[in-house]
């Protein structure tokens, strides 16, 4: 009687079949590594606050328009939330381009009009790590704009000096501030990581600002 599958054959044919299911196996798991890297990869992204590209909305806001924006004030309650609410990065891909420019130059023409000395993200509804800061330790005294700007270092003790705020009507008050301090920023002109050491009022300036990044308002100091 012929059976359908002799050991012998049956053996090589399971033999066969075992080395491609190994083949296939070695090939899935692979796959499986290559989308566990991409995985772990997004994770790691989503885990450094959101650095996404802009959302429409965002966009909207900063290209719809020419000049001035409107200041956020902690007087109304939509803006307060947003003024409260910790900023993302700008994906340093993104930093130079029309967007980021737009937005850039549009900072500095609200705080030149507001006469105020700094403005972050947040105070014009854009809830991204990116300040202008009046560079008063600099000839001409010009405004400048810092992308994914943070505090990395802090150095002699805090000094009391009074400040006031666009975002906070009708209130100053004395806040203690580090004199001495270094900053860390996308560069605009290169897109890496920069640092860069700031002492004086203009340091002062860069904690009041970087403070509105995290969603602390100076009255928070007092
Ligand atoms: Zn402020």
């Amino acid at each position: 009687m012929r059976s359908p599958f002799s050991f012998q054959g049956f053996g090589r044919g399971l033999y066969y079949r075992n080395e491609d299911f190994s083949l296939n196996l070695w090939r899935f798991e692979t796959d499986m590594k290559k989308l566990l890297i991409i995985v772990a990869f997004v994770a790691v992204l989503g885990c450094r606050g959101g650095n996404e590209g802009w959302i429409g909305s965002e966009k909207e806001l900063i290209m719809d328009g020419r000049g001035k924006m409107r200041v956020t004030l902690v007087t109304d309650e939509e803006d307060l939330a947003v003024l409260r609410k910790p900023s993302s990065e700008i994906p340093s891909g993104l930093v130079g381009g029309t967007v980021y420019r737009r937005l850039a130059g549009r900072m500095v023409e609200t705080v030149t009009a507001e006469e105020g000395v700094g403005i972050a993200g947040p105070q014009v509804g854009v809830s991204r790590r990116v300040v202008a800061v009046q560079r008063f330790d600099k000839e001409g005294e010009p405004f400048e704009v810092y992308p994914n700007i943070r505090i990395v270092a802090t150095r002699g003790e805090k000094e009391a000096g009074p400040e006031g705020c666009l975002s906070v009507p009708d209130r100053r008050g004395d806040v203690l501030r580090w004199r001495d301090i270094d900053i860390a920023y996308t560069s605009p002109a290169t897109l890496s990581d920069t640092l860069e050491t700031v002492t004086g009022f203009t340091a002062v300036i860069f904690q009041h600002e970087c403070d509105h990044l995290d969603g602390v308002i100076f009255t928070d100091r007092i």
